[in-house]
Protein backbone atom coordinates (compact mmCIF):
# COMPACT_ATOMS: atom_id res chain seq x y z
CA UNK A 1 0.00 0.00 0.00
CA UNK A 2 2.63 2.57 -0.99
CA UNK A 3 2.46 5.71 -3.23
CA UNK A 4 2.37 6.02 -6.57
CA UNK A 5 3.30 9.32 -8.59
CA UNK A 6 -0.45 9.10 -9.98
CA UNK A 7 -2.48 9.08 -6.82
CA UNK A 8 0.22 9.89 -4.62
CA UNK A 9 1.94 9.76 -1.14
CA UNK A 10 -0.64 7.52 1.80
CA UNK A 11 -2.21 9.38 4.20
CA UNK A 12 -3.21 8.35 7.89
CA UNK A 13 -6.62 9.46 9.72
CA UNK A 14 -7.12 9.07 13.47
CA UNK A 15 -10.51 9.36 14.76
CA UNK A 16 -11.00 10.81 18.26
CA UNK A 17 -14.59 10.08 19.13
CA UNK A 18 -14.90 12.34 22.38
CA UNK A 19 -16.69 16.13 22.79
CA UNK A 20 -17.57 17.95 25.23
CA UNK A 21 -21.09 17.56 24.22
CA UNK A 22 -22.65 16.24 21.08
CA UNK A 23 -24.22 18.81 18.16
CA UNK A 24 -27.60 18.57 17.25
CA UNK A 25 -26.76 17.56 14.08
CA UNK A 26 -23.93 15.27 14.46
CA UNK A 27 -23.63 11.69 13.20
CA UNK A 28 -20.18 11.03 13.67
CA UNK A 29 -18.97 8.45 15.94
CA UNK A 30 -18.83 10.31 19.00
CA UNK A 31 -19.16 9.85 22.87
CA UNK A 32 -19.70 12.63 25.09
CA UNK A 33 -16.33 13.26 27.01
CA UNK A 34 -18.05 12.87 30.63
CA UNK A 35 -16.55 13.94 33.93
CA UNK A 36 -13.93 11.51 33.92
CA UNK A 37 -12.46 12.74 30.59
CA UNK A 38 -9.26 12.29 31.32
CA UNK A 39 -8.99 9.05 32.44
CA UNK A 40 -11.23 7.75 29.46
CA UNK A 41 -8.49 9.81 26.76
CA UNK A 42 -5.87 8.32 28.76
CA UNK A 43 -7.02 4.44 28.05
CA UNK A 44 -8.16 5.80 24.81
CA UNK A 45 -4.48 6.61 24.29
CA UNK A 46 -3.04 3.33 25.23
CA UNK A 47 -5.71 1.74 22.92
CA UNK A 48 -4.14 3.64 19.88
CA UNK A 49 -0.97 2.88 20.60
CA UNK A 50 -1.99 -1.17 20.61
CA UNK A 51 -3.65 -0.45 17.33
CA UNK A 52 -0.35 1.52 15.78
CA UNK A 53 1.75 -1.48 17.25
CA UNK A 54 -0.89 -4.26 15.50
CA UNK A 55 -0.41 -2.25 11.91
CA UNK A 56 3.16 -1.87 11.72
CA UNK A 57 4.18 -1.69 8.20
CA UNK A 58 6.19 0.48 5.67
CA UNK A 59 3.19 2.30 4.99
CA UNK A 60 5.31 6.16 5.08
CA UNK A 61 2.00 8.25 4.91
CA UNK A 62 3.38 12.17 4.74
CA UNK A 63 0.27 13.08 6.54
CA UNK A 64 -1.55 12.38 9.45
CA UNK A 65 -4.51 14.08 10.56
CA UNK A 66 -6.22 13.93 13.82
CA UNK A 67 -10.01 13.94 12.90
CA UNK A 68 -13.01 13.41 15.41
CA UNK A 69 -14.69 14.27 17.52
CA UNK A 70 -12.71 16.59 19.19
CA UNK A 71 -9.35 15.78 19.25
CA UNK A 72 -8.55 19.20 20.41
CA UNK A 73 -9.21 17.16 23.41
CA UNK A 74 -5.84 15.02 23.87
CA UNK A 75 -2.94 16.18 25.65
CA UNK A 76 -0.39 17.85 23.38
CA UNK A 77 2.01 15.32 24.57
CA UNK A 78 -0.58 12.77 23.38
CA UNK A 79 -0.38 13.90 19.69
CA UNK A 80 3.01 13.77 19.91
CA UNK A 81 3.42 10.25 21.86
CA UNK A 82 1.20 9.12 19.04
CA UNK A 83 2.72 10.19 15.69
CA UNK A 84 6.14 9.25 16.93
CA UNK A 85 5.03 5.52 17.30
CA UNK A 86 2.96 5.98 13.38
CA UNK A 87 7.16 6.89 12.10
CA UNK A 88 8.24 4.65 14.66
CA UNK A 89 6.09 1.42 13.30
CA UNK A 90 6.66 2.70 9.64
CA UNK A 91 3.25 4.11 9.11
CA UNK A 92 3.88 7.70 8.98
CA UNK A 93 7.28 8.87 6.77
CA UNK A 94 9.84 10.89 9.20
CA UNK A 95 8.10 14.78 9.71
CA UNK A 96 5.15 13.52 8.53
CA UNK A 97 2.29 16.67 8.09
CA UNK A 98 0.34 16.60 11.20
CA UNK A 99 -3.43 18.14 11.27
CA UNK A 100 -5.57 18.11 14.09
CA UNK A 101 -9.51 18.99 14.20
CA UNK A 102 -9.79 22.01 17.11
CA UNK A 103 -12.59 22.94 18.99
CA UNK A 104 -12.47 27.15 19.62
CA UNK A 105 -13.63 26.65 23.04
CA UNK A 106 -10.37 25.01 23.81
CA UNK A 107 -7.80 26.73 22.20
CA UNK A 108 -9.43 29.79 24.52
CA UNK A 109 -9.84 27.75 27.46
CA UNK A 110 -6.24 27.06 27.10
CA UNK A 111 -3.99 29.96 26.11
CA UNK A 112 -0.75 27.83 26.26
CA UNK A 113 -2.14 25.20 23.79
CA UNK A 114 -1.55 26.04 20.58
CA UNK A 115 1.97 26.89 21.11
CA UNK A 116 1.90 23.51 22.66
CA UNK A 117 0.89 22.11 19.49
CA UNK A 118 3.11 23.62 17.18
CA UNK A 119 5.59 22.40 19.60
CA UNK A 120 4.40 18.60 19.53
CA UNK A 121 5.15 18.71 15.74
CA UNK A 122 1.12 19.94 14.44
CA UNK A 123 1.74 21.29 11.30
CA UNK A 124 -2.39 22.15 10.91
CA UNK A 125 -5.30 23.31 12.69
CA UNK A 126 -8.67 22.79 11.13
CA UNK A 127 -10.86 25.26 13.42
CA UNK A 128 -14.43 23.54 14.29
CA UNK A 129 -15.75 27.16 14.40
CA UNK A 130 -19.17 26.28 11.85
CA UNK A 131 -20.49 29.83 12.23
CA UNK A 132 -19.30 33.70 13.47
CA UNK A 133 -23.19 34.35 14.17
CA UNK A 134 -24.23 33.85 18.11
CA UNK A 135 -27.62 32.90 17.24
CA UNK A 136 -26.78 30.57 14.83
CA UNK A 137 -24.14 28.49 17.49
CA UNK A 138 -26.24 28.43 19.56
CA UNK A 139 -29.03 26.51 17.06
CA UNK A 140 -26.02 24.31 16.47
CA UNK A 141 -26.01 23.55 19.61
CA UNK A 142 -22.06 24.87 19.70
CA UNK A 143 -20.12 25.91 22.64
CA UNK A 144 -18.08 28.69 21.71
CA UNK A 145 -19.08 31.94 20.70
CA UNK A 146 -18.47 34.14 18.05
CA UNK A 147 -15.39 35.91 20.12
CA UNK A 148 -13.66 32.36 20.90
CA UNK A 149 -13.74 31.55 16.99
CA UNK A 150 -11.53 34.91 16.46
CA UNK A 151 -9.30 34.56 19.32
CA UNK A 152 -8.86 30.68 18.61
CA UNK A 153 -7.73 31.90 14.68
CA UNK A 154 -5.43 34.42 16.41
CA UNK A 155 -3.85 32.25 18.43
CA UNK A 156 -2.74 29.81 15.92
CA UNK A 157 -1.54 32.37 13.67
CA UNK A 158 0.48 33.76 16.88
CA UNK A 159 1.59 30.12 17.56
CA UNK A 160 3.34 29.56 14.05
CA UNK A 161 1.22 26.89 13.04
CA UNK A 162 1.63 26.87 8.92
CA UNK A 163 -1.48 25.74 7.68
CA UNK A 164 -4.76 27.37 9.43
CA UNK A 165 -8.33 26.44 8.32
CA UNK A 166 -11.66 26.65 9.57
CA UNK A 167 -14.86 24.53 9.08
CA UNK A 168 -18.41 26.88 8.39
CA UNK A 169 -21.40 25.00 7.86
CA UNK A 170 -24.64 26.84 6.01
CA UNK A 171 -27.67 26.41 4.65
CA UNK A 172 -30.45 26.17 8.07
CA UNK A 173 -33.53 27.69 7.46
CA UNK A 174 -32.98 30.68 8.98
CA UNK A 175 -30.16 31.94 7.12
CA UNK A 176 -30.33 34.47 4.63
CA UNK A 177 -28.36 35.01 1.52
CA UNK A 178 -27.07 38.42 2.84
CA UNK A 179 -26.46 37.01 6.69
CA UNK A 180 -24.30 33.80 4.81
CA UNK A 181 -22.64 36.44 2.69
CA UNK A 182 -21.70 38.64 5.95
CA UNK A 183 -20.44 35.45 7.74
CA UNK A 184 -18.40 34.11 4.86
CA UNK A 185 -16.79 37.74 4.64
CA UNK A 186 -16.14 37.64 8.52
CA UNK A 187 -14.29 34.23 8.23
CA UNK A 188 -12.23 35.29 5.32
CA UNK A 189 -11.22 38.40 7.20
CA UNK A 190 -10.31 36.53 10.60
CA UNK A 191 -6.60 36.72 11.46
CA UNK A 192 -4.26 34.62 9.11
CA UNK A 193 -6.52 31.57 8.15
CA UNK A 194 -5.25 29.87 4.74
CA UNK A 195 -8.21 27.76 3.96
CA UNK A 196 -11.76 27.03 4.67
CA UNK A 197 -13.76 24.13 4.37
CA UNK A 198 -17.73 25.24 3.79
CA UNK A 199 -20.64 22.74 4.00
CA UNK A 200 -24.40 22.69 3.97
CA UNK A 201 -26.10 21.37 6.66
CA UNK A 202 -27.64 17.87 6.32
CA UNK A 203 -29.81 16.48 8.43
CA UNK A 204 -29.49 12.87 9.15
CA UNK A 205 -31.50 10.51 10.70
CA UNK A 206 -31.25 9.33 14.24
CA UNK A 207 -29.72 12.45 15.29
CA UNK A 208 -32.08 15.86 17.28
CA UNK A 209 -32.26 17.26 14.14
CA UNK A 210 -33.33 14.16 12.28
CA UNK A 211 -35.96 13.82 14.66
CA UNK A 212 -37.35 17.41 14.79
CA UNK A 213 -37.54 17.01 11.25
CA UNK A 214 -39.40 14.03 10.78
CA UNK A 215 -41.63 16.04 13.18
CA UNK A 216 -42.58 18.23 10.54
CA UNK A 217 -39.64 21.20 11.24
CA UNK A 218 -38.34 22.91 8.60
CA UNK A 219 -34.97 22.95 9.83
CA UNK A 220 -33.30 23.09 6.27
CA UNK A 221 -32.96 26.37 3.63
CA UNK A 222 -35.46 26.30 0.33
CA UNK A 223 -32.42 27.92 -1.12
CA UNK A 224 -29.63 25.88 -0.76
CA UNK A 225 -28.51 25.62 -4.30
CA UNK A 226 -28.65 29.33 -5.07
CA UNK A 227 -26.86 29.33 -0.97
CA UNK A 228 -24.11 26.80 -2.91
CA UNK A 229 -23.69 29.77 -5.69
CA UNK A 230 -23.39 32.77 -2.64
CA UNK A 231 -20.90 30.93 -0.96
CA UNK A 232 -18.25 30.21 -4.12
CA UNK A 233 -18.85 33.74 -4.86
CA UNK A 234 -18.41 35.09 -1.65
CA UNK A 235 -15.72 33.63 -1.00
CA UNK A 236 -14.07 34.36 -4.46
CA UNK A 237 -14.23 37.55 -4.33
CA UNK A 238 -12.47 37.58 -0.94
CA UNK A 239 -9.30 35.67 -2.01
CA UNK A 240 -10.35 32.04 -1.01
CA UNK A 241 -10.43 30.01 -4.86
CA UNK A 242 -12.30 26.44 -4.52
CA UNK A 243 -10.33 23.68 -5.41
CA UNK A 244 -13.22 21.24 -4.41
CA UNK A 245 -17.09 21.79 -3.80
CA UNK A 246 -16.61 22.67 -0.48
CA UNK A 247 -12.84 23.19 -0.20
CA UNK A 248 -11.08 26.96 -0.53
CA UNK A 249 -7.74 28.00 0.20
CA UNK A 250 -6.19 31.30 -0.48
CA UNK A 251 -3.26 29.89 -2.89
CA UNK A 252 -2.42 26.57 -4.02
CA UNK A 253 0.00 25.45 -1.84
CA UNK A 254 -2.78 26.50 1.09
CA UNK A 255 -4.74 23.41 -0.06
CA UNK A 256 -4.89 20.42 2.50
CA UNK A 257 -2.34 18.05 1.64
CA UNK A 258 -4.46 15.38 3.34
CA UNK A 259 -7.93 15.57 1.96
CA UNK A 260 -7.17 15.43 -1.48
CA UNK A 261 -6.26 11.71 -0.87
CA UNK A 262 -9.44 10.43 -0.64
CA UNK A 263 -10.11 12.34 -4.39
CA UNK A 264 -7.37 10.60 -5.87
CA UNK A 265 -7.45 7.33 -5.00
CA UNK A 266 -4.17 7.06 -2.49
CA UNK A 267 -4.02 4.77 0.26
CA UNK A 268 -5.44 5.99 3.65
CA UNK A 269 -5.54 4.16 6.89
CA UNK A 270 -7.70 5.02 9.52
CA UNK A 271 -6.94 3.92 13.15
CA UNK A 272 -9.95 4.24 16.04
CA UNK A 273 -13.37 3.37 16.48
CA UNK A 274 -15.07 4.07 12.96
CA UNK A 275 -11.95 4.87 11.41
CA UNK A 276 -11.54 3.77 7.11
CA UNK A 277 -9.15 2.61 5.41
CA UNK A 278 -8.72 2.27 1.90
CA UNK A 279 -5.21 -0.14 0.24
CA UNK A 280 -5.62 0.68 -3.85
CA UNK A 281 -3.58 -2.27 -4.73
CA UNK A 282 -5.75 -4.36 -3.16
CA UNK A 283 -8.76 -2.24 -4.13
CA UNK A 284 -10.06 -2.86 -0.80
CA UNK A 285 -11.70 -0.78 1.44
CA UNK A 286 -12.29 -1.31 5.40
CA UNK A 287 -13.87 0.16 8.52
CA UNK A 288 -13.00 -0.04 12.22
CA UNK A 289 -15.81 -1.00 14.67
CA UNK A 290 -18.03 2.01 15.09
CA UNK A 291 -18.08 2.19 18.85
CA UNK A 292 -14.98 2.28 21.54
CA UNK A 293 -15.79 -0.76 23.49
CA UNK A 294 -15.59 -3.67 20.45
CA UNK A 295 -12.48 -1.31 19.09
CA UNK A 296 -10.44 -1.43 22.16
CA UNK A 297 -11.10 -4.60 23.28
CA UNK A 298 -10.28 -5.56 19.85
CA UNK A 299 -7.06 -3.93 19.96
CA UNK A 300 -6.22 -5.14 23.31
CA UNK A 301 -6.84 -8.65 22.41
CA UNK A 302 -3.81 -8.35 19.48
CA UNK A 303 -6.85 -8.78 17.17
CA UNK A 304 -7.15 -6.48 14.06
CA UNK A 305 -10.25 -3.75 14.98
CA UNK A 306 -12.14 -4.56 11.57
CA UNK A 307 -15.56 -4.99 11.49
CA UNK A 308 -16.05 -5.08 7.86
CA UNK A 309 -14.24 -4.84 4.36
CA UNK A 310 -15.29 -4.66 0.65
CA UNK A 311 -13.40 -5.64 -2.66
CA UNK A 312 -14.40 -2.43 -5.07
CA UNK A 313 -15.11 -3.97 -8.29
CA UNK A 314 -13.92 -2.05 -11.56
CA UNK A 315 -17.26 -0.64 -12.04
CA UNK A 316 -17.73 1.13 -8.76
CA UNK A 317 -13.96 2.09 -8.51
CA UNK A 318 -14.51 3.78 -12.05
CA UNK A 319 -17.84 5.65 -10.65
CA UNK A 320 -16.20 6.48 -7.28
CA UNK A 321 -13.46 8.39 -9.78
CA UNK A 322 -16.18 10.16 -11.58
CA UNK A 323 -18.01 11.09 -8.28
CA UNK A 324 -15.24 12.48 -6.60
CA UNK A 325 -13.32 13.98 -10.00
CA UNK A 326 -16.66 16.07 -10.46
CA UNK A 327 -16.51 17.30 -6.84
CA UNK A 328 -13.13 19.28 -7.87
CA UNK A 329 -12.54 22.22 -9.69
CA UNK A 330 -10.10 20.72 -12.06
CA UNK A 331 -12.31 17.90 -13.12
CA UNK A 332 -12.29 14.48 -14.23
CA UNK A 333 -9.10 13.50 -15.91
CA UNK A 334 -10.43 11.91 -19.42
CA UNK A 335 -7.02 10.73 -20.35
CA UNK A 336 -6.32 8.89 -17.74
CA UNK A 337 -9.86 7.66 -17.18
CA UNK A 338 -9.81 6.46 -20.67
CA UNK A 339 -6.59 4.77 -19.73
CA UNK A 340 -7.79 3.03 -16.80
CA UNK A 341 -11.04 1.97 -17.90
CA UNK A 342 -11.10 2.16 -21.90
CA UNK A 343 -11.61 4.11 -24.40
CA UNK A 344 -14.88 3.04 -25.21
CA UNK A 345 -16.33 4.02 -21.73
CA UNK A 346 -15.38 7.80 -22.63
CA UNK A 347 -16.46 7.65 -26.47
CA UNK A 348 -20.05 5.61 -25.00
CA UNK A 349 -20.33 9.35 -22.88
CA UNK A 350 -19.20 12.03 -25.53
CA UNK A 351 -22.26 13.37 -26.92
CA UNK A 352 -23.38 13.29 -22.86
CA UNK A 353 -20.33 15.52 -22.03
CA UNK A 354 -20.86 17.86 -25.07
CA UNK A 355 -24.95 17.97 -23.81
CA UNK A 356 -23.32 19.33 -20.51
CA UNK A 357 -20.97 21.67 -21.99
CA UNK A 358 -23.84 23.02 -24.31
CA UNK A 359 -25.69 23.36 -20.85
CA UNK A 360 -22.71 25.46 -19.08
CA UNK A 361 -22.26 22.56 -16.71
CA UNK A 362 -18.85 21.82 -17.43
CA UNK A 363 -15.85 22.48 -19.77
CA UNK A 364 -13.52 20.41 -21.85
CA UNK A 365 -10.51 20.52 -23.05
CA UNK A 366 -6.51 19.61 -21.54
CA UNK A 367 -7.97 16.35 -21.87
CA UNK A 368 -10.28 17.07 -19.12
CA UNK A 369 -13.49 17.50 -17.75
CA UNK A 370 -13.86 20.08 -15.62
CA UNK A 371 -17.01 21.06 -13.79
CA UNK A 372 -18.59 25.39 -13.91
CA UNK A 373 -19.88 26.35 -10.63
CA UNK A 374 -23.08 24.85 -12.05
CA UNK A 375 -21.64 21.82 -12.61
CA UNK A 376 -19.62 21.74 -8.94
CA UNK A 377 -23.31 22.20 -7.87
CA UNK A 378 -24.96 19.11 -8.87
CA UNK A 379 -21.78 16.99 -9.64
CA UNK A 380 -22.86 13.89 -8.18
CA UNK A 381 -25.84 13.91 -10.29
CA UNK A 382 -23.68 14.21 -13.18
CA UNK A 383 -21.72 11.50 -12.02
CA UNK A 384 -25.21 9.14 -11.56
CA UNK A 385 -25.75 10.01 -15.31
CA UNK A 386 -22.45 8.73 -16.69
CA UNK A 387 -22.61 5.48 -18.64
CA UNK A 388 -20.25 3.09 -17.26
CA UNK A 389 -21.64 -0.26 -18.77
CA UNK A 390 -18.72 -1.20 -20.81
CA UNK A 391 -16.39 -0.69 -17.85
CA UNK A 392 -15.33 -4.50 -17.61
CA UNK A 393 -16.35 -5.97 -14.48
CA UNK A 394 -13.90 -8.23 -13.05
CA UNK A 395 -16.62 -10.46 -11.09
CA UNK A 396 -18.25 -10.75 -14.31
CA UNK A 397 -15.81 -11.55 -16.12
CA UNK A 398 -14.76 -14.35 -13.72
CA UNK A 399 -18.17 -15.65 -13.77
S1 LIG B 1 -18.08 18.87 18.09
FE1 LIG B 1 -18.04 18.06 15.98
S2 LIG B 1 -17.78 15.85 16.17
FE2 LIG B 1 -18.40 16.64 18.21
S3 LIG B 1 -20.60 16.40 18.25
FE3 LIG B 1 -20.20 18.48 17.51
S4 LIG B 1 -20.14 18.26 15.26
FE4 LIG B 1 -19.97 16.21 16.11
Amino acid sequence: MRGSPDRGDPGIYVHVPFCRRICPYCDFAVTPRGRRGSERTARYRTALLAEIALRAAPLGADTVYFGGGTPSLLPPDAVRELVASLVAAGLAAPAPFVILEANPEDLVRDEGLARAWAAAGVSGVSLGAQSLDRDRLRFLGRLHSPDDVRRAAAMLLDAGIPWRSMDLIYGDAAQSSAALEAELEAAAGLSGLTHLSVYELTIEAGTPFGRRAAAGERLISAETAALFRSVHETLAGVGFVAYEASSFARSKRDRSPHNPKYWTGAAYLGLGPSAHSFDPDRRARSWNHRTIAPWRDAVLRGELPVEGAEVLTARERALETVFLGLRTVAGLDLDAFAAAWGDAVVAANRDRFRRWEASGLVRTGGGRLAPTLDGLAVGDALAREVDLGLVADERAAAA
